[in-house]
């Protein structure tokens, strides 16, 4: 059977989901056409990408590197620039499937705008779903779009639910890896650096993500995805830590059964399974070779110790804004700790402060979301501001 070439938007095609889905493509040149892309600062990686793809369309974050990139690529790629340049890659007529990996509540805008122009989803921008989750799922069902998992947990607990009736799942077991600090003794965590805490053992991710691994704010953040991505209730998802990255994620059925997804941690195989779904193709990544692997061990996370899961846990519970006001307290101290202004420790107490100052109300608008959003980064800013 002769397939259809399938045309793909990458948002973040310089950052490291946006790499590898490329990497992908550039694989399979006969299955998948690149019509857009999006990115931030690194316009020399932009420009290559540009060259080897000639996208239809390019958007780049600040007008002055627009300036700068008009006079270097062909006149057969239009391109723009800011918020709406990257709506205007999310929205592009010919594209079929969107891949969202923006970092942080910065990609909620041009999801939806692609959701609402009926494009497929492939989604690694978690906080999209954290923060806007009912109104991204009722919007997706609206709009008859596919919103295809693409963090790893989450494609995995998509690939268990194949064929699965939800209302036989017992409970979803999240794996995380426990990041850098799962052995540091709680009272050595004060003195974390940043160097320590940009090493994961595991993935080789982007900034932002690394460090939220670390403090595990990262896996707080996914049970909350997968409540919207699968409509599971809070209480039916476990979080379990799992060190090596083998198991990617769990599904328990009501029968006692537990289905898993297991691999080599590269995020090749849950982009490429977003790419190509239903079905399935090849990938330069190597196979899972179990005699390999001494042994695979779990363990509860402690919650104690990772302030930021118990967090999450909290606000997952409770509705409202608190979410959006996690989320966005979180993305300031993440930045603060990375431009050195506030230590490893601070990051779980500013976003303690900031959800106990918040006035939550229900979530009936993007407005909502966005005016909980923009209140809690002024008032972590503010609060930083009074440490330093
Ligand atoms: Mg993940």
């Amino acid at each position: 059977m002769v397939q259809s070439i399938k045309k793909i938007s990458i948002l973040g095609s310089t950052g490291s989901i946006g790499i590898s889905t490329l990497d992908i493509c550039r694989q399979h040149p006969d299955r998948f056409e690149v019509v857009g892309l999006a990115a931030g600062r690194n316009i020399d990686l932009l420009l290559q990408q540009i060259s080897e793809f000639k996208p239809k369309i390019v958007s780049i974050h600040s007008e002055e590197d627009y300036q700068n990139l008009s006079s270097k690529i062909p006149t057969t790629t239009e391109i723009v620039f800011g918020s709406s340049g990257t709506c205007a890659v999310a929205t592009l007529s010919e594209c079929d499937l969107v891949i969202s990996a923006i970092v942080g509540a910065a990609g909620l805008a041009p999801t939806l705008a692609a959701i609402e122009e009926g494009k497929d989803i492939g989604l690694a921008n978690k906080e999209s779903m954290v923060i806007a989750g009912e109104i991204m799922s009722e919007r997706a069902a609206k709009n008859n779009v596919k919103i295809l998992p693409v963090d790893s947990e989450h494609s995995a607990i998509f690939q268990c639910l194949n064929g699965e009736n939800v209302k036989d799942v017992n409970k979803i077991i999240l794996t995380a890896s426990g990041g850098p600090f799962l052995h540091t003794a709680p009272n050595e965590f004060e003195h974390i650096t940043k160097e320590q805490a940009l090493k994961h053992p595991n993935w080789d991710m982007g900034a932002k993500i690394t460090i939220d691994s670390a403090s595990m704010m990262n896996k707080g953040l996914e049970v909350m995805e997968a409540h919207w991505l699968f409509n599971m209730p809070i209480e039916k998802i476990d979080v379990v830590v799992h060190p090596q990255s083998i198991i990617h994620s769990m599904v328990e059925f009501v029968d006692a059964s537990v289905v898993a997804q297991l691999g080599e941690p590269d995020m090749r195989v849950p982009i490429a399974y977003a790419l190509s779904y239903p079905r399935r193709m090849t990938t330069q990544v190597t196979p899972l070779d179990l005699t390999k692997h001494r042994e695979l061990t779990f363990y509860k996370p402690d919650l104690e110790k990772f302030k930021c899961l118990k967090l999450a846990f909290q606000v997952a519970s409770k509705g409202k804004t608190y979410a959006p006001v996690l989320n966005a307290a979180n993305e300031v101290a993440v930045a603060a700790f990375l431009q050195d202004q506030i230590r490893f420790i601070q990051i779980p107490e500013l976003i303690d402060v900031c959800l106990q100052a918040h006035m939550p109300i229900s979530i009936d608008s993007i407005d909502t979301i966005l005016s909980a959003d923009s209140w809690a980064r002024k008032f972590v800013i503010t609060s930083i501001g009074n440490i330093s």
